[in-house]
């Protein structure tokens, strides 16, 4: 180490650089939202190649977005330039000249950062599959080649549509092809194949997916593709059954860091596992047993259990990966407790909201800030006041002035249909703004094509690809004839692409007609001349022009076109880049970053604009104020949450991420009556998590009635047993109010929030909330310093005193 007062070391507490400096063995930090887990983590990768001399080639950093993955590395390129300037120059970073540090940053990334494997688990292990795949062998005796395509949700389910409609012969409207493939991709999420599936399969339905499931990875295999999911589950199949394959990336992954661990799922679990665990037995430990691994979290955040996250993963990591060079201990631990983002009554608010779930261990956090404004409540009449009133708000906090500062801004929503009556408000104010998670740029109708004739370039096997671009541009292609070329291809079993290559065939076939179709292979054989010898931005500049895309638009001189011709420039563009920061810069590897590349990771942000975006999009991220929209029953929390305690739970969580973001204000708006799935407007209750904010931190009441009309539909129904004087009422009742809507029936006693009760174990208790009615009914109980417990009141040992 060079010196003790490291600059890597200066802006962290002592927690933070017990975590930064503990180099071997495994390693789990859990801690509140913006107690500096993730700045933890990154000043450790810095560490380790700065001061411990770890080459970059041998760390793997798992981040949750590519977004996280790119800043991440800009960071890291900034610190080791710091410690750089401090360490062999002497000299204080800031006092370098302005080319110097430049110099400094350009050379960190190209020399000592490029080997570094930083990304979503997705785009890590796909990388990992464009090395070895072809070494992995199938029990089906199924493969792939390394020039694989990646299939996007929309050609995946086109798969299997013709997969439920064709082959199995099954009526789409029993069986939709959209729930099998989620079943199918659930399945893969937790590990499972399809054998598995038969195996646990006692009905009808379940056998039928069992099924669809091992046509449709036959289906993949003869395309040469695999789907989002394969690429983590074909990499723990390979790491399972290959010693040699496992043995070569626990040997270079000598240091492996996850962000975010508490969404990871049982697929990714077991990729971390194998890749730490080395050559030995799956999941025992030998010398490799002392493996850096360090994991950061926080349970209070998991909110992807629909993705198969399991936030035990995270509470098991101590014993799952113990520490042999320290007696088989369990791994370390270190908690983080002080937050640096939020002002103190955000984060009383933050924790006061999370203290009712009781699936959690518990935790400190505390500030270290000022105390700060107080939570900001918004009431208003309907959505689109409640948009106005937020565009107000924003307008207001920046003086009304000639220089605004939008970026500042985040609103955060539960739903993306909830985004366009903001937009336009927004846009009525001429306000920028940036909305996340739309269409991602790789999309758009033009890029698909483009990149497509780039897959099946690479991958002859590629079916739904090569259907996509064989009549694009037009060339006289009928309907008939790709169907009856289609036929053949499936009759024969080979690959569409040899199908049309085969001119004799193409002859017998479908005779006169084939004069488009030759003119397409006469083209891709073309352009299959160049792609040896040039990069991807090459061969896409090749592509438009050759089969003239670019013509076409051109000559159509519409402002549609216009945009399209932008958006293919700007696909050059990013080809160009890619081959700029990659260090072998192959069409695969374009192809790949193509395939896992959000909407977030390409967007344009204007550089001074509003955030707009769901609330999972902003997990890891901070901003200063922040607006969380539409806190009422059956939207936040979800409809389908609000009979199910623990998918209640993870709504709060998510409401706990939501306020965790905001550096100085919090926003928390709900419209009194909401048009939601373009059907009538209908009255509302506010959020119970409203409920759950002490008082005291608020500034706001709900305001009295303006005349919402009020009507009883089912879901309200289910909610609570409120009448409609109740309801009219509690809207017209302050706040915490609200707490007292929440009632129910059981065993002839109806309980109410706030009521005493008296458990045989527990002891005395209070009821908190009360979940569902009627025979559905649970009770949140909080007992002293038992903590909170979910109970069903006809069968608990509870009565009411
Ligand atoms: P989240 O749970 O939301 O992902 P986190 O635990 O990863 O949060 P970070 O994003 O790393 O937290 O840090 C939150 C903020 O606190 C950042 O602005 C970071 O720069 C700052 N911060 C972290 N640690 C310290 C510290 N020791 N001193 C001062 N500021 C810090
Ligand atoms: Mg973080």
């Amino acid at each position: 180490m060079h010196q003790t007062n490291n600059f890597l070391f200066k802006s962290l507490n002592n927690a933070q650089l017990n975590a930064v400096k503990h180099i071997n063995g495994p390693l789990l930090v859990v801690a509140g939202a913006g107690s500096g887990k993730t700045k933890a983590l990154t000043h450790r990768i810095a560490n380790l190649i700065e001061n411990n001399s770890v080459d970059p080639h041998n760390i793997l950093a798992v981040t949750f977005t590519n977004k996280a993955a790119k800043e991440m590395k800009a960071r890291l390129q900034v610190l080791l330039a710091q410690e750089i300037a401090l360490n062999q120059f002497g000299q204080p970073w800031s006092t370098l000249k302005e080319f110097d540090q430049n110099q400094l940053r350009t050379n960190i990334d190209q020399e000592r950062l490029r080997d570094l494997w930083i990304g979503t688990f997705h785009a890590l292990f796909s990388r990992l599959l464009r090395y070895d795949i072809e070494k992995y062998q199938d029990p089906e005796g199924l493969t792939w080649t390394r020039q694989f395509s990646i299939y996007d949700e929309t050609d995946s389910q086109t798969l299997v549509k013709e997969i439920v409609g064709q082959d199995m012969s099954l009526d789409p409207k029993r069986f939709d092809p959209k729930k099998i493939k989620r079943a199918i991709s659930n399945a893969k999420n937790q590990c499972f194949t399809a054998n598995d599936l038969e195996e646990k399969a006692d009905n009808h339905f379940d056998k039928v997916i069992a099924d669809a499931y091992r046509r449709y990875r036959i289906s993949l295999s003869k395309n040469n593709a695999l789907d989002f999911d394969d690429l983590l589950l074909l990499p723990v199949f390979l790491l399972r059954q290959n010693d040699l394959v496992r043995d070569y990336w626990h040997k270079r992954f000598q240091h492996v860091l996850v962000d975010e661990y508490q969404d990871t799922n049982r697929t990714q679990y077991e990729l971390i596992k194998l890749i730490t665990a080395g050559n030995t037995e799956p999941n025992k430990f030998c010398e490799w047993n002392d493996r850096s691994i360090f994991v950061v979290g926080d349970a209070d955040q998991s909110i992807y259990s629909f993705r198969a996250a399991d936030f035990r993963i995270l509470i098991g990591f101590q014993e799952d990966f113990k520490n042999s060079s320290n007696n088989n201990q369990k791994a370390s631990l270190v908690k983080l407790e002080e937050n640096y983002r939020s002002s103190s009554n955000i984060l009383t608010a933050a924790n006061s909201l999370i203290e009712n779930n009781t699936e959690r261990i518990d935790k400190v956090l505390r500030s270290t800030r000022e105390e700060g404004e107080l939570l900001k409540l918004l009431s208003c009449d309907d959505e689109i006041s409640e948009a106005e009133a937020i565009t107000t708000k924003l307008r207001s906090l920046n003086n009304y002035n000639n220089q605004p500062i939008w970026k500042n801004f985040a609103i955060l929503y539960r739903t993306r249909a909830q985004s366009r009556v903001l937009e336009e408000s927004l846009v009525r104010w001429r306000i920028p703004y940036t909305i996340f998670g739309g269409l991602r740029f790789y999309d758009r109708r033009e890029v698909k094509d483009a990149v497509a004739y780039l897959k099946v370039l690479v991958n002859s096997s590629d079916n739904i690809s090569l259907l996509r671009i064989i009549n694009v541009p037009r060339r006289g292609i009928g309907k008939t004839t790709i169907q009856k070329l289609n036929e053949l291809s499936n009759k024969l079993n080979i690959p569409l692409w040899e199908v049309i290559n085969d001119k004799q065939s193409l002859d017998e076939t479908i005779g006169r007609s084939s004069k488009g179709i030759n003119k397409f292979t006469e083209l891709m054989n073309d352009l299959l001349c160049y792609i040896e010898n040039s990069g991807p931005a090459q061969i896409l500049q090749l592509i438009l022009e050759k089969s003239g895309y670019l013509s076409d638009l051109l000559t159509s001189g519409s402002e549609e076109s216009e945009d399209r011709r932008n958006n293919l420039q700007e696909l050059i563009n990013a080809a160009t880049q890619f081959e700029e920061e990659t260090e072998n810069p192959d069409v695969e590897g374009f192809l790949s970053t193509a395939a896992l590349t959000t909407d977030n990771d390409t967007k344009k942000n204007h550089p001074n604009s509003v955030t707009l975006m769901t609330l999972h999009n902003s997990k890891g991220l901070e901003f200063q104020n922040v607006f969380i929209t539409g806190l009422e029953q059956g939207l936040f929390p979800s409809h389908r949450s609000i009979d199910t305690p623990s998918l209640l739970e993870e709504e709060r969580r998510l409401c706990y991420v939501g306020i965790t973001r905001a550096k100085e204000r919090v926003f928390l708006s709900h419209a009194r009556e909401r048009r939601l799935w373009g059907g009538m407007r209908e009255a509302t209750i506010p959020s119970i998590f409203l409920s759950e904010i002490p008082e005291e931190l608020i500034d706001g009441e709900l305001p009295q009635s303006g005349g919402a009309s009020i009507r009883r539909d089912r879901h309200l129904d289910r909610l609570t047993r409120v009448d409609r004087k109740d309801l009219n009422e509690s809207i017209n009742r302050p706040i915490n109010a609200v707490r007292k809507l929440y009632s129910g029936p059981s065993k002839g006693k109806s309980w109410l929030i706030g009521d005493k009760v008296i458990h045989s174990k527990f002891g005395k208790g209070e009821i908190i909330h009360i979940f569902g009615s009627g025979e559905k009914i649970s009770l949140a109980v909080k007992f002293g310093d038992k903590g909170s417990k979910i109970l069903d009141p006809r069968l608990a040992p509870i009565r009411a005193i």
